[in-house]
């Protein structure tokens, strides 16, 4: 590939946190980005595909069923708006847009914290207090996070200032999930229905960081929203706007080592077509995640002090996600559009400890996409489980489409199991199906290249909020971090480590012209 154009900035990784990163630059800054993509579709975990079968076209989301806060002028909305022209529309989920399902009860979440609030006192009134106090908290330890990711940008003077007024909500948010659940709650139930949304950030309540667990919960406290037309259309509404300020998206194009001279990044060494070749710019930008950049990308003589540390924080934890394409509308079981979280037991620790040594669909998330799309074509679903990636090891080396009949014959059965779970709570599930397509860890691995399909990256962890390296900076000169590990998880996560990467580059003064583009916008 020969590309003699200058770039002001080359990114790796067309995810969330690369598109957003690149825009920014773009729409801002009036920059040239070059955005390199492995994967033969731009988008990373926003990418969707489409299958045929039997003349029908099927189309799934892979790294989106919902995210929150999409109600106009809250200011992720007025991100995603600035980042797509505006021309990205959300639809939002009913009302009623969780349901978690236990072996002796149900319970469906409002879009809404006070009636949220109001069904939980009702049907565990001896916990009110603790009920209250736990949404207080939830929406305030949030603030201590945004208040230590600031510092990404802000001069040092500005954020001791800022540290010695702002309250300190630490020791409350880097206790895990469990100790804050066991401190304030008495019942076990109400215990596991706060956490059912566990599998939002990828931890167990008794490993997970309290302050993860806020975030999350936080964000979809207003309801979930999902973009019509698929999760395609956010990568779609966002190359143009990249290409216009005289930027490239290049896909099928794999970054194989950042180049470093004299402790500075300097370009990137490429594989496209089979060739090799360098590309130079003087700002380099990986949405790799940490393992990929520190571990995989710069040349192992580089010394970088935390390189033992990443490789220990990284996790086996991986998903397995059945696509579903209906023969007929899923409205016909009862289902409106909500997510379904179906759980064997209340004990989420146990549960996760159990599908980590043995592999056994115990629980699972049902999302059906073309319920929250008004204008998807046929229905489908995706019926999402985690597992351990080392289960998978043995088929590591072989090829995605070409992997051998007992990768085959695994694949039917955990796809059935699946199915079986879901079918047990929806009655005649299995009687609509008509294509099931199952993606394991290999497969999240190959198209995202998240180390053992760890695709949440760093696990959130309250060691995961201490590490200096979860930061938009590096040790090296013009060398960034976007995307989850410059922030946190979650297509939203992701986006904010997108903003805040910029500001980073640009500065404080850079973060003011930003906030002015998008209140302007
Ligand atoms: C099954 C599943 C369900 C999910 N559900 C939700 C949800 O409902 N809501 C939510 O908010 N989040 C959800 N997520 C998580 C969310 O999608 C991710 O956290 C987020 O999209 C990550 O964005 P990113 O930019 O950090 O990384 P990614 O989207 O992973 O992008 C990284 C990109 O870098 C590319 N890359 C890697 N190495 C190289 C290289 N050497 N050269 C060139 N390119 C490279 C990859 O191919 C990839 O495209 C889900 C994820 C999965 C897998």
């Amino acid at each position: 590939m020969q590309d003699n154009q200058q770039y002001d900035a080359i990114i790796i990784g067309s995810g969330i946190g690369g598109l957003t990163t690149a825009v920014l630059l773009s729409k801002t800054f009036n920059q040239k980005v070059l955005l390199l993509e492995k994967h033969f579709v731009a988008g990373g975990q926003t990418h969707d595909f489409i299958r045929t079968h039997n003349g029908k076209k099927y189309r799934w989301d892979v790294g989106i069923h919902y995210i929150g806060e999409m109600k106009k002028n809250l200011f992720s909305r007025k991100i995603f708006d600035f980042l797509t022209d505006g021309k990205l529309e959300w639809q939002k989920m009913p009302y009623y847009f969780e349901k978690f399902v236990y072996p002796d009860f149900s319970f469906r979440q409002a879009s809404n914290p006070k009636d949220f609030q109001k069904d939980l006192i009702q049907k565990f009134p001896d916990e009110e207090e603790a009920i209250l106090q736990y949404f207080k908290d939830v929406k305030k330890v949030p603030k201590w996070y945004q208040s230590k990711i600031s510092e990404s940008f802000m001069p040092s003077f500005f954020s001791n200032l800022k540290n010695l007024f702002s309250d300190n909500y630490e020791h409350i948010a880097l206790q895990t999930t469990q100790e804050y659940m066991d401190a304030h709650f008495k019942s076990e139930q109400l215990k596991a229905l706060l956490t059912s949304t566990w599998g939002d950030y990828g931890l167990p309540p008794n490993q997970s960081a309290f302050v993860m667990h806020c975030l999350v919960v936080r964000s979809y406290l207003y309801g979930g929203y999902y973009p019509v037309e698929g999760a395609g259309e956010i990568a779609k509404n966002m190359i143009p706007i990249i290409e216009k300020h005289g930027g490239k998206v290049l896909t099928n194009t794999s970054v194989t080592e950042i180049i470093i001279n004299r402790g500075k990044a300097s370009g990137v060494k490429i594989k496209k077509d089979n060739k090799e070749t360098s590309i130079y710019s003087d700002v380099i930008i990986s949405d790799t995640g940490a393992y990929n950049t520190y571990i995989k990308l710069i040349p192992e003589d580089i010394p970088i002090p935390f390189r033992d540390e990443i490789k220990q924080a990284t996790g086996n934890l991986s998903s397995l996600t059945l696509h579903v394409g209906f023969k007929e509308n899923p409205k016909k079981l009862g289902v409106e559009g909500e997510n379904i979280w179906i759980f064997s037991s209340y004990d989420h620790n146990s549960v996760f400890q159990e599908s980590m040594k043995q592999e056994k669909i115990r629980s699972a998330f049902v999302s059906f996409p073309s319920l929250k799309d008004q204008k998807a074509e046929n229905h489908t679903a995706e019926i999402i489980a985690f597992t351990n990636y080392d289960f998978y090891q043995k088929w590591r080396n072989s090829t995605w489409l070409k992997r051998d009949e007992s990768y085959k014959k695994h694949k039917e059965e955990i796809a059935q199991q699946l199915l079986d779970i879901t079918e047990k709570h929806l009655p005649g599930f299995k009687n609509i199906v008509d294509f099931t397509d199952l993606a394991t860890p290999l497969t999240m691995e190959f198209f995202t290249n998240w180390e053992k399909g760890g695709f949440y990256g760093i696990p959130p962890t309250p060691n995961r909020f201490k590490y200096k390296w979860i930061n938009p900076k590096t040790p090296i000169k013009n060398l960034y971090l976007t995307g989850t590990d410059a922030a946190t998880l979650g297509v939203l996560g992701a986006l904010m480590g997108g903003l805040f990467t910029t500001a980073s580059i640009k500065g404080l003064r850079g973060m003011m012209k930003i906030m002015k583009a998008l209140k302007s916008n």
